[in-house]
């Protein structure tokens, strides 16, 4: 029987089980790939404090799983399947492996983070991380006077567009659709920002490039005609989906699939916590994955003292 169970071992997940070892929690945390979530694909970090000249995403990662084992997490490779909810206060919660085995705990965190949607057109896979980008925050300030291409029309798409234009030479958002989803207030500052183009009714069907992205094959939508336009950068915002299969119908989702829960990271289910880019948030950042971590390990091991009968003087 664990005090706490992780499922998910990106930044936010590896944050809490530092935080559950720092504060001699017995805590597993579950992990179906390897540890490191996201940042396992990002090339250099350039926005997580106390790296001047930026960091590769797997030697913090790394750093991380370790720092985390330091402080006694154990970890367990294997995708959680299934949570079954305790009869009565106090649980326990069981956690169903897909190897089979179960992990008890008496309390739940869930950080299964999102993943970014695709295209899936060729050449996206081959130039991820080389000029195919699934984040502006991220990725931005790379591709300064360089031309780049935004493929979406909401409000993601434009407020990322706008962002880009403080880097980038030229912004041409690209979009399906004879008009933008994105509120108006953004579109009127889009259209009045002499950096943006449009290239609208099209659909993106090939980045192409050698080392790098060098440009976008689009398709018009509605004569089926084909150009390519030069991008140094191709940045694909139409959406992310959040992980949060696993705990469906149990926890409170928004509308898109994101956990709800107040601000000490608490779910709607007493013993479940949620963080990092699984929950619904503003900013999914490994900064405020990190941050999200600790207050659900922090609001967790207090849940379990209440439980144990812990008092504090
Ligand atoms: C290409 C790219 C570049 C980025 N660049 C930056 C950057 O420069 N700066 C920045 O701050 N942020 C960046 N981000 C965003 C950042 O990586 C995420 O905000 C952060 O990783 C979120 O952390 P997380 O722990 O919430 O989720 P994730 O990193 O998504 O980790 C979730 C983990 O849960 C595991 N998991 C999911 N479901 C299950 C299950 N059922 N059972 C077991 N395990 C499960 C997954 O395998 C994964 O390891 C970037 C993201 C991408 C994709």
């Amino acid at each position: 029987m664990f005090d706490i169970a992780i499922i998910g071992g990106g930044p936010a997940g590896l944050t809490a089980g530092l935080y559950a070892g720092r504060a001699r929690m017995k805590a597993v945390l579950v992990e179906k790939a390897a540890c490191g979530g996201q940042i396992l694909i990002t090339d250099t970090i350039e926005n997580f404090p106390g790296f001047p000249e930026g960091i590769k995403g797997p030697d913090l990662a790394d750093w991380m799983a370790k720092q985390a084992a330091h402080f006694g997490l154990e970890v367990r490779i294997a995708e959680a399947k299934s949570v079954v909810l305790g009869t009565g206060a106090g649980g326990p919660f069981s956690v169903e492996l897909s190897d089979g085995a179960k992990v008890q705990a008496l309390s739940l965190i869930i950080s299964t983070g999102a993943r970014w949607n695709e295209l899936g057109i060729p050449g996206e896979k081959e130039l991820a991380g080389r000029g195919v980008s699934y984040c502006a925050t991220c990725d931005g300030p790379l591709f300064r006077n360089k031309e780049v291409v935004v493929v979406g029309g909401g409000d993601t798409a434009l407020e990322d567009a706008l962002f880009l234009t403080k880097f980038a030479g030229k912004v041409t958002v690209v979009h399906r659709r004879d008009r933008l989803r994105a509120t108006k207030i953004l579109q009127e500052r889009a259209l009045a920002n002499k950096k943006v183009e449009f290239c609208l009714n099209s659909v993106a069907v090939r980045i192409t490039g050698s080392a790098k992205c060098e440009a976008l094959e689009v398709k018009d939508v509605n004569t089926g005609s084909t150009k390519a336009m030069k991008a140094d950068g191709v940045f694909v915002l139409i959406g992310l989906t959040p992980n949060s299969d696993v705990v469906k119908g149990i926890v409170k989702l928004d509308a898109k699939g994101y956990v709800l829960c107040d601000d000490d990271m608490k779910t709607s289910v007493d013993g479940i916590f949620a963080c990092g880019d699984v929950r619904k948030k503003l900013l999914r950042q490994v900064v405020t994955a990190a941050g999200d971590g600790a207050t659900a390990a922090f609001s967790a091991q207090h849940y379990v003292e209440r439980l144990k009968g812990v008092e504090y003087i």
